[in-house]
Order: structure tokens, then C-alpha cells, then sequence
């Protein structure tokens, strides 16, 4: 499968057509922003990694009954996924508070949540992502109340789902953001699952495995997502 045109890039990923129209190829860069943007670097050998981890959790979340846009990894940084529209909604679940939730309630980070939350933000980096309800996202038709539903009960179950598996690898998932698309009158999940997108903290030692480390100048950030990577690939 060769890329044929550039369709997208956006901070982290470059999406390239193929001769089939019902894939794309999946580039992931180094680049790594923050705060909406207005914080910018790289992180070496990232792509690399994410395409590794987001190939693994795809796969483990497809043997789940989780339909997925992957495909097949390719090679280093590039994955082979299905052709989809995005639905215009960044999706976060939280198991603990962190980051925004931690600003917008005044919550020691950590604070366990008694149930998962989940909230949607409509997707517009000029607007820098703000949240909207369900009632916003029916009047402005960003999608219907089905495909409401079944995103909600997909982010759910996937939150069960790797729960249990990063735990497994002494993880706890802390919080998280999907993106879906449609493709045949379906909704599956697409964009990436990494460190770039979770809250992954060290059963133990609380020690931050994600993208925390480049927000906040933590140091170590490329140590923390091969350990993730080396966890994910046993
Ligand atoms: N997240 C993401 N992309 C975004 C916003 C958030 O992948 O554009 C992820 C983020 O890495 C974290 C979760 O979603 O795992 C919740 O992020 P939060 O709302 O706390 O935002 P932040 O603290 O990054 O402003």
C-alpha cells in the first residue's frame, strides 16, 4: 500500500490517500503541542512509539468486539486504517480528576471519580476544543442522538476494557480522549489511543507515563513512552 495524496496533517498525525478509497495511511510525526497549541516541540522517536501503542491497543480493543478504523501497522510510523468521516467531538472519560476537570472544580489531582465521567468537546482548534452537552450537539447537528448513544456506550466499554489491560501492566488509566467516525451507517472508533491522548500513572509510584511529562517540563518524556511501549508489546 503506497501513499499516494495528502489529505490532512494535523499536530501529531498526517493522513495520506492510498489506491484504495476505502483506506489511509496514518503517518505519526515526532511533533507534540500542548495547551492548545501555544506550547510546541518534538518528541524523539514519539511517532515511532505511538504508532506501536495505539497498533497494540487497536488490536487489543478489536479482539474486545471494539470495531476499530486499524487496519495493519506498515511500518514504523505509518498504520493502515480505514477511511472514515470524523465526527466532529473530542470524547473524554476520567477516572480520576486531572488537568481541566482539576481547574474547572477545584479537585486535588487524583481525586477518584465514584462512576467514569464523560464529557464532549466540539472539535475546533480556533475555538481551542470547548465542551458542549448533548443538547448543543443535537441543535447544531455535529451528530444524531444514535450516534450519541453508541459513542457514549463505545467509550464506556473501551474505558473497561483498558482499564483492565493497563492494569495488568501495573497502569492505571486516569483519563483519556477518542475520536470516532462513521463509515457504512456505523460508528467506530478512530484517530489514535497513546500517551499523547491518556493519563497513564504508575501503579505504586504514581509516576507519570504520558504526555504530563512535555506539558509540564517533567523531564523523562521519552523514557516514559517506551516504558509504556516495552509494557504494551509483553
Ligand atoms: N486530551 C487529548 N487531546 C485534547 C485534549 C485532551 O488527547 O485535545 C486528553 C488528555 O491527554 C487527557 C484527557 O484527554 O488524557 C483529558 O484532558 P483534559 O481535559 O484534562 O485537558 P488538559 O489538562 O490537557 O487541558
Amino acid at each position: 500500500m503506497n501513499k499516494l495524496e495528502k489529505i490532512y496533517e494535523g499536530k501529531a498525525k498526517i493522513l495520506y490517500t492510498t489506491e484504495d478509497p476505502n483506506l489511509v495511511i496514518q503517518y505519526f510525526k515526532d511533533d507534540a503541542t500542548a495547551f492548545n497549541a501555544q506550547k510546541k516541540g518534538t518528541i524523539e522517536q514519539k511517532g515511532i512509539m505511538n504508532n506501536r501503542i495505539a497498533s497494540r491497543i487497536f488490536e487489543h480493543l478489536q479482539q474486545h468486539g471494539i470495531e476499530t478504523h486499524y487496519v495493519e501497522t506498515l511500518n514504523d510510523r505509518e498504520m493502515l486504517v480505514k477511511r472514515v468521516q470524523i465526527v466532529p467531538l473530542e470524547v473524554i472519560i476520567r477516572n480520576r480528576a486531572a488537568g481541566s476537570l482539576c481547574r474547572l472544580l477545584g479537585l486535588a489531582e487524583g481525586t477518584v471519580l465514584a462512576v467514569p465521567t464523560l464529557e464532549f468537546c466540539y472539535k475546533d482548534d480556533s475555538l481551542g476544543d470547548p465542551q458542549v452537552n448533548e443538547y448543543h450537539i443535537r441543535a447544531l447537528k455535529y451528530a444524531t442522538d444514535e450516534e450519541v448513544k453508541a459513542i457514549k456506550d463505545m467509550a464506556f466499554k473501551i474505558n473497561d476494557v483498558l482499564k483492565k489491560f493497563f492494569l495488568d501492566l501495573k497502569i492505571e488509566l486516569i483519563d483519556f480522549k477518542l475520536e470516532f467516525g462513521r463509515v457504512g451507517g456505523r460508528i467506530i472508533l478512530a484517530d489514535e489511543i497513546s500517551p499523547d491522548t491518556c493519563r497513564l500513572w504508575e501503579v505504586g509510584t504514581g509516576n507519570k507515563l504520558d504526555k504530563d511529562r512535555f506539558r509540564r517540563d517533567l523531564g523523562g518524556v521519552e523514557q516514559a513512552y517506551q516504558e509504556v511501549l516495552r509494557r504494551v508489546s509483553k
